[in-house]
C-alpha cells in the first residue's frame, strides 16, 4: 500500500511507484501470517512511503520449509552449474533493464544518492550475479593422491538452505553480495533484508521469477531482527548464516547458531578504520582522500575511515586545507544529481550520530566543521570534522556510523600503525604515501581485512571483503564467497580388490 511519495520534490520525476510490498515465499508474493504490516520511512523527507508485510518467526517457518523443498527435491542444485548461470544471467539482465527504477526505490528507502545507485551500487549488484554465473560452472573438487591402495577425490556439494540476514546502507549490493554466490553454489535460501529498506529486496524477488529461478530457491522474509532475524539463526533446518551488521547482533548469531543446530556463521560487522597519512603525501590528494573515506554514502559504510591520523610534519597545512574542501561536501536531496552528502537512514541513526557529535564535544574535541542537522525535515546532518581527538574518546573508538571524522597527529610510522591498531576493530585501513617501504611496512603491520594504498573504498567483485578482530570472519566477493556456501565431501574407493 502506497501512502505518499514525497512526490513535492524537483526531481520526482525519478520517484518510482512501489509495486512489492509482500513477503516473497515459494515464488509467491504473499502476507505475512498475522497480518502485520511495518512502515517504510523515506529518509530524505521522514513521511511514510509504503506498508510492507511484517513477516516473524511463522513466516521464516514457511520459507525455510519453501527453501528446504526446492533444496530438497527441486531442480536447482541438480542442474548443470552452466544452467544456473545462465540463469544468473539473465537475472542480471533484469536489473540492468530495470536501473532507473532500483536507483529511484534506492534513493527514497535508504537515501542513498540516485547518481550512485545508477553508476555503481546497480551495476554492481548485476555485475555480482555475473562474476557468479562465470564460476557456477567451474565449482571443482581435487583428486588426491592418497596413501595405501586409496583413490580418492573431493566433491564440493551446495551446503543447502542459507539464511542471508543484511543491513541497511547498502540493501543492492550486499543482497548480491550474499545471493549471487549462493545461487551459483545451487543453494536455496531465506533472505532477510533490513526493516528500513525492505523495498529494492522485494524487488529484486520479482526479477527472479521473472529470470526463471524456480519456486522456493529464492525467499524473502522483510521482518525485525527480534524476530525474523532470529527465527532465521536460531533455526534447525537452516544450514548455514551469512551476517552483514553490527558486531553486537553479530554476536547474537552466532550464540543462536550454536545453541540451535551448530549452522556455521560468516560474519561481516562493524569497522573503525584508521586512515594513516605520512610526511611524503601530496597533501591536497591526501585531503580528498580523507573526505572520501568518511563522508561517501553519509558516513553509512562499514569501511569508512572514521580515524584519520596525520603525521605531524604536514599536519597543519592538512587541517587547513581539510577544513576548506569539507564544504564542497554538499548535503541534500539524495535525488538531485549535486548533491554529495545525502540523509541519514533513519531517525535513529540520525539522534545516535548528533549525540555521538555532542559527545565529542564534551569529551574536549575541537569542532572544525559540521556539528548539526543540516535541514529542518529529513534525516540530513552536516559533514563533520573533529580535531583534537584522542584515543580514549569516545568518538575515536565506537563505531559511529555517520559523518564524522575523528582527526589526530602522529610522529613516528612505529606511533602511526600502534594508533591504527588501538580498536578492537580491523575492517579496513588505508595508507597514503609515496614510499614503497613505508607502505609495505605498514601494509603488513595494520590488523585489517583490506589496505588500500593511496586510494580508499577500492571495492572489487574480485577482491575478498571481510574482517580480522572484531569485525567479524568469512569474506563476501571474490571466490572465496563462493566456497562460503560449499561444502567438502570426500568420496574414497580402493584401487584393487583390497581385502578390507
Ligand atoms: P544491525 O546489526 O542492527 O542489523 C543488521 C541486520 O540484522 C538487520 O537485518 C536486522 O534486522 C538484523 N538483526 C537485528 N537483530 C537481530 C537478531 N537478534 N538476530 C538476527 N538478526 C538481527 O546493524 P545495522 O544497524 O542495520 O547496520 C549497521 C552495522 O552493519 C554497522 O555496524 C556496520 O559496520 C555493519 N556493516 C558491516 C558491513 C561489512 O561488510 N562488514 C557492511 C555493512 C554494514
Amino acid at each position: 500500500e502506497e501512502i505518499s511519495n514525497g512526490k513535492t520534490s524537483s526531481f520526482s520525476n525519478l520517484i518510482p511507484t512501489i509495486k512489492f510490498t509482500q513477503l516473497f515465499i515459494n515464488g509467491q508474493f504473499v502476507d505475512a501470517v498475522s497480518g502485520r504490516t511495518l512502515e517504510t520511512i523515506s529518509p530524505r523527507t521522514g513521511e511514510v512511503i509504503a506498508r510492507v508485510a511484517e513477516g516473524d518467526s511463522v513466516d521464516v517457518d514457511l520459507a525455510v520449509a519453501a527453501a528446504r523443498q526446492a533444496f530438497d527435491h527441486g531442480p536447482w542444485p541438480r542442474m548443470s552449474g552452466f544452467a544456473r548461470g545462465r540463469v544468473l544471467s539473465k537475472f542480471a539482465d533484469l536489473i540492468d533493464q530495470n536501473a532507473d527504477e532500483l536507483a529511484g526505490l534506492e534513493s527514497i528507502d535508504a537515501g542513498k544518492l540516485f547518481t550512485f545507485n545508477k553508476m555503481a551500487d546497480i551495476p554492481f549488484a548485476a555485475n555480482l550475479l555475473r562474476y557468479y554465473a562465470g564460476a557456477a560452472d567451474k565449482i571443482h573438487g581435487d583428486v588426491l593422491k592418497m596413501s595405501r591402495e586409496l583413490h580418492g577425490y573431493t566433491l564440493l556439494e551446495p551446503i543447502g538452505v542459507v539464511g542471508h540476514i543484511i543491513p541497511w546502507n547498502f540493501p543492492c549490493t550486499l543482497f548480491f553480495s550474499k545471493v549471487a554466490p549462493s545461487l551459483a553454489a545451487g543453494c536455496t535460501m531465506v533472505v532477510k533484508p533490513a526493516e528500513q529498506t525492505p523495498l529494492s529486496a522485494l524487488f529484486f524477488a520479482h526479477l527472479a521469477r521473472e529470470a526463471g529461478i524456480p519456486d522456493g530457491v529464492m525467499n524473502v522474509v522483510v521482518g525485525y531482527g527480534a524476530t525474523a532475524g532470529a527465527a532465521i539463526s536460531a533455526h534447525m533446518d537452516v544450514d548455514k548464516v551469512s551476517f552483514t551488521g553490527s558486531t553486537e547482533v553479530g554476536r547474537k548469531v552466532m550464540q543462536a547458531a550454536a545453541l540451535s543446530n551448530l549452522k556455521p556463521v560468516s560474519l561481516e560487522l562493524g569497522g573503525k578504520s584508521p586512515v594513516l597519512i605520512f610526511d611524503d603525501a601530496d597533501v591536497d590528494k591526501a585531503v580528498d582522500l580523507a573526505l572520501l573515506a568518511i563522508f561517501y554514502n553519509k558516513g553509512e559504510v562499514c569501511a569508512a575511515g572514521s580515524r584519520v591520523f596525520v603525521q605531524e610534519g604536514i599536519y597543519d597545512e592538512f587541517v587547513k586545507k581539510l577544513a576548506v574542501k569539507a564544504k564542497e561536501w554538499t548535503v541534500g536531496d539524495p535525488l538531485d544529481p549535486t548533491t554529495r552528502v545525502g540523509p541519514q537512514v533513519n531517525k535513529t541513526q540520525f539522534e545516535r550520530v548528533l549525540s555521538y557529535i555532542e559527545h565529542g564535544k564534551r569529551e574536549g574535541a575541537t569542532l572544525l566543521t559540521g556539528g548539526k542537522p543540516a535541514a529542518e525535515t529529513g534525516f540530513y546532518i552536516q559533514p563533520t570534522v573533529f580535531t583534537d581527538v584522542k584515543e580514549d574518546m569516545m568518538i575515536s573508538r565506537d563505531e559511529i556510523f555517520g559523518p564524522v571524522m575523528a582527526l589526530m597527529k602522529f610522529k613516528t610510522i612505529e606511533e602511526g600503525i600502534k594508533y591504527a591498531n588501538n580498536t578492537k576493530y580491523g575492517l579496513a585501513s588505508g595508507i597514503v604515501t609515496k614510499s614503497l617501504d613505508i607502505a609495505n611496512t605498514v601494509s603488513r603491520s595494520i590488523k585489517a581485512g583490506v589496505v588500500w594504498i593511496n586510494c580508499y573504498h577500492g571495492f572489487d567483485i574480485d577482491c575478498p571483503f571481510g574482517g580480522y578482530k572484531m569485525s567479524g570472519f568469512g569474506k563476501d566477493f571474490g571466490m572465496e564467497a563462493l566456497h562460503k556456501y560449499l561444502q567438502t565431501k570426500a568420496v574414497v574407493t580402493p584401487i584393487y580388490n583390497s581385502p578390507w
